[in-house]
C-alpha cells in the first residue's frame, strides 16, 4: 500500500485528484493484524483500489473534477464502495476524470489533463481516464469507473486494460454523482477478466436505495470457463462501413472477425437501426438528464457559492463561474431540449428513438449470442487537439453510446484493434460477455 501511495503521489499522469493515504494506511494495519491473529479474511482483503472522483466515500473529497465541488466532502459512502470496503479492499485514491463525467478525454477537469499510460502525449480517454491509467500503470489493482455513454470502456481501450459496463441496474448507483440517471453505470477497470468477475460479483445486488437495481446471480469461475453456449456472434456493418472509422481499426476489426470464424463460430452482419442518429439521440437524452441532475448545484446546499445581490444572482454567478464550459454547454443544451416548444420536437423524439434502438437490440439478440464492435472509430488524439471541437469529441463516442442506451452489459478487452474490442450481450447476460472474453483471450 505504501509503495503504491508513493507512486500515486508523484502523479506523473495527472491521474490523482486526492490521495486517501490516511484511510489506506489505517486499513492496511488492520489487515496485517487480522492476518497475524488468524482471523477470517474478506474476498478482497488488502487489495488496493482506486475510485473515480464522482463516488461518495464518507469524509473524503468528492469533487467531480469541478470548481463547484472542489472543497466538497462526502457525507456518506456509495453502496458499491461500501461493498468493496466490506470485502476488505483498500481505497488509495480519488481519480481524475472529466468534470461530472462530461467528456471523452479527461481534459475537462480542474486537475489537469490525464495523460495516456502508453504514450503520455496522448489523451487518456474519458471520462474515467485517471482510473484506466492507474490500473494500466499498476498503481491500483482495480479501479471503479463510471460509464454513462462509454466512460469506462473507452479509456480502458485507450490504455489497453479491461473495463466493464455491467447491465444497467446490476450495481447500485446510490452515492455516485448522477450524470444521466437512465444510463449511469458503476463498473470495474482491471488487468484481467478474473479480476473484473470478482469485483463485479462483490458490487452487484439489489439496493433499497436505488430502485432501478435488481438481484443478480453471482458469476462463478466455472461459468466463465464454459464457452459452449456461444455459437453465433454479430457485428454492425454500418459501424464498420462508416466514413469516420480509422482504416487500421477497420482492417484489424475485420481480421478479428475472420479469426473468430476460424474458431468455428458463425459471424453475422447486422444493421444498426438508424446508426446516424445514435450520437444525437444519446446526447439529447444525456444533456436533458444532466441539466436536471445538476440543477441542485446552485450554491445553496453543496460546494462553492458566490454571493450576488439577490438569490437569483447568487445562483447565476455561482453556476456561471464554477461549471466548466463543457458542462455549461450541456446544461444549456439539456434545458433547451426540455423546454416548451422544443421538448416534443427533440426530447420526446429522442425517447422514442431510444425505445426503437432497444427493440432493435432485442431483435438482434434473437439471432446472435454476442455483438462485437470496435470501442472507438479513432485512436486517441494528442492532448489539446480536440478540445475546441466538441462535436468531433461527441462523434468519437459513436460505438459506445448505443450499448448504453440499450442498458446492455458491454466489456472492453485490450485486443483486436489498437483501442480494443467491445463485447456485448443481452440484458443481464454479463456472464456471457465474460465467457466470450475468456474465449478470445
Ligand atoms: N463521452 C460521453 C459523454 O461525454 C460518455 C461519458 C460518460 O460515460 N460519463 O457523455
Amino acid at each position: 500500500v505504501q509503495d503504491r501511495l508513493d507512486l500515486l503521489k508523484s502523479n506523473t499522469y495527472n491521474s490523482v485528484n486526492s490521495l486517501l493515504d490516511k484511510i489506506a494506511l489505517e486499513l492496511a494495519t488492520k489487515v496485517d493484524a487480522k492476518i497475524e491473529s488468524g482471523q477470517e479474511i474478506g474476498l478482497l482483503e488488502g487489495i488496493p483500489f482506486g475510485i473515480k472522483d464522482v463516488y461518495m466515500l464518507q469524509g473524503t473529497y468528492t469533487t467531480a473534477s469541478s470548481d463547484l465541488l472542489k472543497n466538497y466532502k462526502s457525507a456518506y459512502t456509495a453502496t458499491a464502495i461500501q461493498k468493496l470496503l466490506d470485502a476488505g479492499a483498500i481505497p488509495l485514491v480519488k481519480e481524475n476524470c472529466d468534470s461530472f463525467g462530461h467528456g471523452s478525454s479527461s481534459e475537462n477537469t480542474i486537475f489537469g489533463a490525464v495523460k495516456n499510460a502508453i504514450n503520455s502525449d496522448l489523451v487518456s480517454g474519458g471520462s474515467s481516464g485517471g482510473s484506466a491509467v492507474n490500473v494500466a500503470k499498476d498503481y491500483t489493482v482495480f479501479s471503479i469507473g463510471g460509464d454513462t455513454g462509454g466512460s469506462i470502456r473507452q479509456p480502458a481501450g485507450y490504455n489497453n486494460v479491461f473495463g466493464l459496463k455491467p447491465t444497467y441496474g446490476r450495481i447500485s448507483r446510490f452515492g455516485i454523482m448522477a450524470y444521466a440517471s437512465s444510463t449511469d453505470c458503476v463498473g470495474p477497470i482491471a488487468k484481467s477478466i478474473e479480476d473484473i468477475r470478482i469485483v463485479l460479483n462483490v458490487m452487484s445486488g439489489k439496493d433499497i436505495k436505488d430502485q432501478t437495481t435488481y438481484q443478480s446471480e453471482k458469476i462463478s469461475k466455472e461459468t466463465i470457463l464454459n464457452t459452449d453456449e456461444i455459437k453465433t456472434i454479430g457485428y454492425f456493418k454500418n459501424f464498420i462501413e462508416s466514413d469516420a472509422i480509422d482504416s487500421q481499426i477497420k482492417a484489424d476489426f475485420l481480421a478479428s472477425m475472420e479469426k473468430i470464424k476460424g474458431k468455428g463460430i458463425e459471424v453475422k452482419e447486422l444493421d444498426f437501426f438508424e446508426s446516424d442518429t445514435l450520437v444525437s439521440t444519446y446526447y439529447t437524452l444525456a444533456m436533458a438528464e444532466t441539466a436536471s441532475n445538476l440543477s441542485r448545484l446552485d450554491g445553496t446546499n453543496y460546494g462553492s457559492r458566490i454571493e450576488g445581490d439577490n438569490l437569483k444572482d447568487t445562483y447565476s454567478i455561482t453556476r456561471s463561474e464554477n461549471f466548466s464550459e463543457e458542462s455549461k454547454r450541456r446544461i444549456v443544451g439539456g434545458n433547451q431540449v426540455l423546454s416548451q416548444g422544443f421538448s416534443d420536437e427533440i426530447y420526446l423524439k429522442g425517447l422514442n428513438l431510444r425505445d426503437q434502438i432497444s427493440d432493435n437490440f432485442e431483435k438482434d439478440f434473437k439471432e446472435v449470442d454476442i455483438i462485437l464492435s470496435p470501442v472507438t472509430p479513432n485512436t486517441p488524439p494528442k492532448i489539446g487537439d480536440s478540445l475546441n471541437d466538441p462535436l468531433a469529441m461527441y462523434l468519437s463516442d459513436a460505438y459506445t453510446v448505443g450499448f448504453s442506451l440499450g442498458q446492455l452489459p458491454t466489456l472492453t478487452i485490450p485486443k483486436g484493434t489498437a483501442t480494443g474490442l467491445q463485447i456485448s450481450a443481452s440484458k443481464n447476460n454479463d456472464a456471457l460477455v465474460l465467457q466470450f472474453a475468456n474465449f478470445l483471450n
